[in-house]
């Protein structure tokens, strides 16, 4: 029986969230330091432990069927694979910072200037599509002290809160790109792999779903049910059953996360009681 061989990053900080990702869809592996490759007991998928650059190259390649990989590196690499689906975590971006000191007025400061970077392709389009010309100098990490010891003018890097920035004096001016963690296939596989593929692909979006919503029970005054109703839309319309006492009832429904606390704050005003919120561990549509 073919197998579908999924390349994710063997440490690092895609490594946790990808392996706990793959293992709510169901399967079960085992993963250790020294490991290149683990077989899936149950489902049919093969895990090859990479560095993170180097899984565009393989998935290209077809050596690897797919990878879990952050949209920086997919762009940067830039080869000839598919994005599938985006996977709602390891989201940061990457900007052009400059020193505190520096009045940083536009994009045109960057002319004649040397930028540290270790996305050399990204930088050269964000320049292109500025119409600035500057030295790009490549480097592979620690790009944030490259200003200070002389190296470059600006640099380019990854950024999540910004602290480690300000640690090493320097300032955001401009997000180049946003990105999160994805999924990206090869080209062209063959049927039976497509097929589970499909199959992954299905699990990824009930357990992503689940993380985005919440069930809901609450207790509603019997004349407030069509106004909380009208809240709570839930994947149909809310379940309403009767409470023993007189005039109440339990309304059960399913939220978004991002509009919770809105909803929340409005039916407590419509008198619902006895609000209980609880995690939803997979979700189909
Ligand atoms: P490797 O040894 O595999 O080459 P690496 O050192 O290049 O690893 P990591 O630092 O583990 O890479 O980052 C992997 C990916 O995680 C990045 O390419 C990016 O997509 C994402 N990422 C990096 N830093 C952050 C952050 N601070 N917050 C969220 N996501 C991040
Ligand atoms: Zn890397």
């Amino acid at each position: 029986m073919e197998k579908l061989r999924i390349a994710i990053q063997k440490s690092g900080r895609l490594q946790e969230k990808t392996t706990a990702l793959l293992r709510e869809c169901g399967l079960a592996f085992t993963n250790g330091p020294n490991r290149l490759k683990a077989d899936a007991r149950n489902f049919p998928a093969e895990l090859l432990y990479l560095r993170d650059d180097d899984i565009p190259q393989y998935v290209e390649d077809g050596v690897a069927d797919i990878g879990i990989v952050g949209e920086n590196v997919f762009i940067e690499k830039n080869k000839d694979i598919k994005i599938k689906e985006k996977l709602d975590f390891a989201k940061c971006r990457l900007s052009i910072a400059v020193p505190k000191s520096v009045e940083y007025s536009g994009t045109e400061y960057l002319n004649g200037k040397k930028i540290a970077t270790s996305y050399p392709f990204i930088v050269n389009q964000f320049l292109e599509k500025n119409n600035v010309k500057a030295e790009i100098h490549e480097i592979s990490g620690s790009v944030e002290i490259a200003p200070g010891i002389g190296l470059a003018d600006a640099i380019c890097d990854i950024v999540s809160t910004g602290s480690t920035l300000l640690g090493n004096g320097l300032k955001e001016v401009e997000t180049v790109i946003l990105s999160e963690a994805i999924l990206v296939a090869h080209n062209d596989l063959s049927t039976a792999k497509q097929q589970i593929l499909d199959k992954l692909i299905f699990r990824i979006k009930a357990v992503n779903t689940a993380k985005n919503n919440k069930y809901l029970l609450l207790n509603s005054p019997n004349h407030a049910i069509e106004a909380i109703t009208n809240v709570l839309p839930g994947m149909r319309s809310p379940t309403v059953t009767p409470l023993k006492e007189e005039g109440w009832s339990s309304l059960h429904s399913v939220v978004n996360e991002d509009d919770f606390w809105d909803k929340i704050d409005q039916l407590k005003e419509l008198g619902a009681q006895g609000i209980l919120v609880i995690p939803i561990e997979k979700m189909i549509l």
